[in-house]
């Protein structure tokens, strides 16, 4: 019982302290923001904000916020965002205090077998409950706040970059940029030695698999074959000198990478949510692009490479024995709330903002020279990040991190392309695997509705709780909706 004396006595601290300067123990505010501008300007602003980048880059050279009105918006953000957080977290340790109680109470003597299992259903459900506030609050708020501030950016400093992209097309310098030269795609290197990253792919394809992290593979073969030969369209409209090999995962995760040496894993979730070939298309050409640049190699040894995948075997050796501190992760990942994309770490693949700035510019031109839409990446990244707050999509935000010169960099390289005539965006086989893949969504959903029983040790115990969040919801409305589930 002294852990929760001293606890108390903190918490009893804390709240003095935050009296004076309103800031929580984990360092987060604990009210709603001080400044925002003036209402005649924070209403409209704010809808401006909930737009798509594509509709902002239009609409952006006819708004007239000045400096010091988005200057105030920024901090507003920066403060709401901080606000938010701090809540998640704190209801994370409310979970958490519900957890050390209840174990504190198994161990009295007295305690009946009745009342032993209500303790471990209340255990198990407050993980649970904890796992998802964390999610909550260290990967979908950050991911919605990070699109409103590039939006914000977007808002103040398009209408000049756009008469500079238009200066630079009028007087030529734009063929001066980097891989300007695109009549020479497959003929030009991106990075020299591309087949040298095979072996440590194949190593760590062959190692993510069997550390157990990896969801199964997809086994529709409509989906995987119109998969495949998309890819064999982009391939050889690219600077690839390595064999593409493509595999679909069985995973609702909106997310897509690429390992050193050409290994492509594109998940269900995201094939779901592309609307046409363009988009899919534009996924793709990215994903071949970190392989092209070898961006995964230019940042980690293979010494690094093995050490992530030692880390990720540990998670899943705790995963996937339903081991006692595992038990809120497997919750959340059989709820879709976090996945593979989650627990793969950046530098294996190859993230980092230039990085990702130059598999941008590559993956338009690819898409561009197979006779696509190269817009279609954007249109896809942009409709991923107007779904606010959406958690499906937090690993793919993870390793595409959304900021204003990466939307202004696509954008501008959409505008030094030769227009095509008439550029795809999509084809009955397109839509053919989409209805394929219905099949398999009703399948995977019927098995996730089986699974609850999975979710702990304990059996028996009452269906479990889901955190007051929903998909596609506001990041305000999560921000300001009561929290705590009813127990
Ligand atoms: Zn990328």
């Amino acid at each position: 019982m002294a852990k929760f004396d001293v606890r108390s006595g903190i918490c009893l601290l804390c709240s003095e302290l935050l009296l004076l300067n309103m800031v929580g123990c984990g360092g987060h505010r604990m009210t709603l923001p001080e400044v925002r501008p003036v209402a005649a300007v924070f209403e409209p602003l704010q809808d401006d904000l909930r737009k798509s980048y594509a509709t902002l880059f239009e609409v952006a050279p006819t708004l007239e916020y000045s400096d010091s009105q988005i200057e105030k918006m920024r901090q507003y953000l920066e403060q709401a965002q901080d606000y938010c957080v701090g809540r998640f977290e704190s209801v994370a340790g409310e979970y958490q205090r519900r957890v050390d109680d209840d174990q504190a109470a198994l161990k009295k003597s007295s305690v009946t077998e009745e009342q032993r299992h209500t303790l471990h259903c209340r255990i198990q459900e407050n993980r649970a409950l904890k796992s998802q506030a964390d999610v909550i609050s260290q990967q979908a708020i950050p991911v919605a706040y990070d699109n409103r501030k590039a939006k914000l950016d977007l808002i103040q400093k398009w209408p000049a970059e756009l008469t500079s992209i238009r200066q630079s097309i009028a007087d030529g310098s734009y063929k001066h940029r980097r891989w300007a030269d695109v009549q020479d795609i497959g003929f030009r290197e991106v990075q020299a030695n591309q087949k040298d990253d095979i072996k440590i792919g194949q190593e760590a394809v062959k190692d993510l698999k069997q550390s157990g992290l990896m969801p199964k593979e997809m086994d529709n073969q409509v989906v995987v074959e119109y998969i495949n030969s998309l890819a064999k369209k982009l391939a050889p409209n690219s600077d690839l000198q390595v064999p593409l090999v493509v595999t679909v995962l069985d995973s609702k995760e909106i997310n897509a990478f690429a390992l050193p040496g050409g290994y492509l894993f594109l998940e269900r979730g995201l094939i779901e949510a592309a609307d046409d070939e363009a988009e899919l298309a534009g996924v793709l050409t990215h994903e071949m692009s970190h392989v092209v640049a070898r961006h995964g190699h230019r940042l980690m040894t293979k010494g690094a490479i093995a050490s992530i995948i030692y880390q990720m075997a540990q998670i899943a050796a705790v995963v996937l024995t339903g081991g006692v501190a595992g038990i809120g992760t497997y919750y959340a990942l059989q709820y879709g709330f976090y996945g593979l994309g989650l627990t793969l770490n950046l530098t294996l693949l190859g993230v980092n903002r230039d990085f990702e700035m130059e598999a941008d510019q590559l993956g338009m031109q690819y898409a561009w020279k197979a006779g696509y839409d190269p817009s279609g990446y954007v249109r896809f990244f942009d409709k991923i990040a107007t779904k606010e707050g959406y958690v499906n999509g937090a690993s793919w935000f993870r390793s595409h991190p959304p900021f204003y010169q990466r939307m202004v960099e696509a954008e501008r390289e959409e505008m030094y392309l030769p227009k095509q005539a008439s550029p795809m965006v999509n084809s009955a086989d397109f839509m053919a695997m989409k209805e394929a893949l219905k099949t398999v969504v009703a399948n995977a959903d019927r098995e996730s509705r089986k699974k609850p029983s999975l979710i702990g040790p304990e059996q028996g115990c009452p269906a479990p709780t889901k955190l007051v969040y929903e998909a596609d919801q506001p990041i305000e409305t999560i921000c300001s909706a009561p929290l705590q589930a009813s127990r």
